[in-house]
């Protein structure tokens, strides 16, 4: 972008000049409005979630077997929701300001297979297509028990499909992992970014891993191209997919179900105001839509970006979605939260879900490492940097004086190797 591009941007979104000092930057969304009104332009409806469900009951006897973690919850891929309250004590002190209501904690990141909240759009969107080869070869039905799928003749029908990915790590071990189970020969394009573990456990996996030099953005093209050529390749399209965004929105109900279970209202008294990590926008788009499905105009979502990568605030906020990436501005890309180094967003989730979120803000790298090591001090939990954007969400956001609850979407972080999570943990304040 020129200069004179960018100094008319400024004028006109004096927020910009904040992202480009890489300052951490609340914005509150003017655009927020009712789930009545709001809900139309995400193109997508409750019938498109029930489906979501649907779909992975009939895998969950399949799952069960497949991944034997899963069996506990029969074949069921979701995680717990806890109280975090020694945390809350932390984060009034360290920030010299009272947190109301209660602080939870939602745990994506100890989903079984991939230990990420893309266990939940990844593993979906490989099954989907799974089922529809499946069906339209006439080797399966929606009534059948889906465990027969183990057996050697699926596996080999599987095996002469293929399926590319691009991602920065997490998508492509939930991706790589759940294909190659599945039978499906599977190729991940690795961005610059993605950490060697990773790599490594796809390989173990046979996974093939093609790494480029460059970002999430790069790495996604080059999928996309390699796929192109290949009429029996699937190229599953983290920035535009709907099956992914369906795979995440699963998630709204299922809290609604476990709120429920643990006797925790939520009501125009008690609304929820819930915090998520944002890379490309699919994991929070879609759980915040499922969120809105379930919980109505009660629930108050906000997505958390690092200050290097602030791409969704940076479309919303100037209406130009997926035509302006972060570097355009000259904010280079680069932070420690693997899932969330995108400069691009998603156009899909900005521009359906504008109106249905309330909010976005940014934090640095040193933010999240002095979360991480709060969280593992006080609550003996581990997680990704990544996975602590949203910790600061009951600090950043303005709340009503009520009894709000506060959730915050862990996203990432229980199959770091011990290794690597101390030299997070040496990181912190
Ligand atoms: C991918 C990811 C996110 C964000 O999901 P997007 O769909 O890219 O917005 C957040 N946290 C972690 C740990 C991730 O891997």
């Amino acid at each position: 972008m020129t200069n004179e591009k960018i100094s008319a941007l400024t004028a006109k979104y004096p927020l910009v000049a904040d992202l480009m000092a890489l300052k951490e930057t609340t914005w509150l969304n003017p655009r927020n409005t009712s789930l009545a009104e709001g809900l139309p332009y995400v193109g997508l409806t409750q019938a498109d979630v029930d489906d979501a469900h649907a779909r992975l009951a009939r895998f969950a006897p399949y799952l069960a077997r497949a991944f034997p973690e899963t069996a506990e919850n029969n074949g069921i891929i979701e995680s717990e929701v806890v109280e975090i309250p020694a945390m809350q004590k932390r984060l009034e002190k360290e920030f010299g300001a009272a947190i109301n209501g209660n602080l939870l904690l939602k745990k994506d990141s100890h989903l079984p297979i991939s230990g990420s909240i893309k266990a939940r759009g990844g593993i979906y969107e490989v099954l989907t297509h799974a089922e529809k080869l499946a069906i339209n070869a006439g080797l399966l039905s929606h009534t059948d028990n889906y465990s027969v799928l183990l057996e050697p003749r699926f596996r080999d029908f599987f095996s002469q499909y293929s399926i590319a990915v691009g991602s920065t790590g997490n998508l492509g071990m939930s991706i790589g992992i759940m294909s190659a189970r599945v039978g499906f020969k599977v190729t991940v394009h690795m961005s610059a970014d993605a950490r060697e573990w990773k790599k490594a456990k796809l390989r173990r996996h046979g996974v093939k891993v093609v790494e480029y030099e460059q970002d999430y953005g790069v790495a996604v093209e080059q999928g996309r191209k390699a796929a192109e050529g290949d009429p029996n390749c699937f190229f599953i399209d983290d920035e535009n997919s709907r099956t992914l965004f369906l795979g995440y929105a699963v998630a709204g109900e299922r809290l609604k179900a476990q709120f429920a279970e643990q006797g925790r209202v939520v009501d125009e008294q008690h609304p929820l105001f819930v915090y998520l990590p944002c890379g490309v926008g699919g994991g929070p788009g879609g759980v915040a839509f499922g969120l809105k499905l379930a919980f109505g105009d009660n629930v108050h979502c906000f997505f958390a970006e690092p200050t290097h990568s602030p791409c969704m605030l940076l479309g919303v906020y100037t209406g130009l979605h997926d035509s302006i990436a972060v570097q355009d501005l000259g904010i280079d890309n680069l932070t420690a939260a693997d899932g969330l180094a995108v400069g691009r967003a998603s156009g899909f989730v900005g521009r359906a879900m504008e109106r249905l979120l309330d909010g976005f803000y940014t934090l640095s790298d040193q933010s999240m490492y002095n979360l991480l090591g709060w969280l593992a001090e006080e609550e003996g939990i581990r997680l990704e940097p990544s996975a602590l954007a949203g910790m600061a969400g009951p600090v950043r956001v303005p709340t009503p004086s009520l009894t709000p609850t506060h959730l915050v979407w862990a996203t990432g972080g229980g199959m770091v190797p011990p290794d690597e999570m101390e030299k997070y943990l040496a990181k912190g304040r």
